[in-house]
């Protein structure tokens, strides 16, 4: 009702963001090949390698359905509105979901779930609507974890220089993180500084592609209790900033702390991305002990939880076949 975008809600909602062309994609001579034909519809052209322009031909167009595709120049806020919104009101009526980017490196990522401190993205902004909507309410406390998973281990981007964290599954409270720091807040400004100054603790790491590659997960949890009476319900909202998803071992020579850190990124994605196979299947065991990142998750997808996935693509055809695997997982994704 809020918003004309706002999309029929099933369990797994699939949504694609692409951005714009980058100044180093134009400066390469890389072209648009990323067509948003409706709401619900992307075509990928792939045309056939060619200096000039205006004679180069279609080879081939690949044609994508999604709950929802963004027009390139969308704001941060219409975003949020299709994909986060919905999730904030699930939680603060006592439910878990979650909310994931996935895409290559530079695809926008963190663009879109962190965003600058003057374009604030989801993770920013489903505080804001969080605050809001609890107004000053005293029985309802609002606490955060941010941490990061990087090579199958867990580190506070709250208390970086702290241990690693350990998962403990406690009957009860499912999967908690043994010694994190949890952060009591109200404040939207406190939680930007916070955001933003773990962010930059997250490992990044050049590869032999010359750019900056995240190979780590970025989780934020956010809690929300509301006391009631004798009662407290609570809702949980996790946020991800996935690493990014290119095959980074297939396009590098093998160098063996490298491989071992592109298989262990490997494991969590491949893990997810297992998870979603088995919840498209319909599957009574769902492997998600096996990783990190799935064990906490675990109760936040699938079951009677909301999820909200973003694929984030670039237009550009120097990453046609990137941008073609995206797409595919996507859209399988959306059949759960
Ligand atoms: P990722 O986290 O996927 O590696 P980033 O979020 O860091 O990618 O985005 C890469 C670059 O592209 C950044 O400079 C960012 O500002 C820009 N960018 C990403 N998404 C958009 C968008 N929707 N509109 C404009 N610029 C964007
Ligand atoms: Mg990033």
């Amino acid at each position: 009702s809020k918003s004309s975008s706002r999309v029929e809600w099933g369990r797994m909602n699939v949504f694609v963001r692409g951005r714009p062309l980058s100044t180093s994609e134009l400066q390469a001579n890389a072209f648009d090949c990323l067509e948003i034909a409706d709401q619900h519809t992307t075509f990928l052209h792939e045309f056939c390698a060619s200096d000039d322009y205006l004679r180069m031909k279609r080879l081939k167009t690949r044609q994508y359905q999604f709950d929802h595709v963004f027009n390139v120049l969308d704001t941060q806020r219409c975003v949020y509105e299709a994909t986060a919104a919905p999730l904030v009101e699930s939680v603060l009526s006592g439910q878990n979901a979650s909310c994931f980017c996935y895409g290559a490196t530079g695809t926008g990522k963190t663009h879109t779930m962190l965003g600058t401190v003057d374009d604030p993205g989801i993770m920013v902004l489903a505080f804001k609507n969080l605050f809001e909507a609890i107004d000053d309410d005293l029985d309802t406390d609002v606490t955060l974890t941010y941490v990061e998973i990087y090579n199958e281990a867990l580190r506070d981007l709250l208390n970086p220089k702290g241990p690693s964290l350990e998962l403990r599954e406690l009957p009860g409270k499912g999967v908690t993180m043994s010694g994190v720091r949890e952060v009591k807040t109200s404040s939207a400004e406190e939680v930007v500084r916070l955001l933003h100054q773990g962010n930059k603790h997250r490992r990044t790491e050049s590869t032999r592609c010359n750019r900056t590659s995240s190979r780590s997960h970025a989780l934020l949890q956010i809690r929300v209790a509301r006391r009631d009476g004798g009662k407290t319900t609570t809702g949980k909202l996790s946020l991800v900033d996935l690493a990014g998803s290119e095959r980074t071992i297939a396009n590098e020579k093998k160098s063996s702390s490298r491989s071992v850190e592109g298989a262990n990124i490997n494991k969590s994605l491949l893990s997810l991305s297992s998870c979603i196979r088995a919840l498209v299947e319909g599957k009574k065991h769902i492997p998600f002990r096996n990783s990190k990142l799935t064990q906490m998750l675990k109760d936040s997808l699938g079951g009677q939880c909301q999820t909200a996935m973003i694929a984030t693509v670039t237009p550009s055809s120097l990453s046609l076949g990137e941008t073609a695997n995206t797409l595919h997982w996507a859209e399988r994704a959306k059949q759960i």
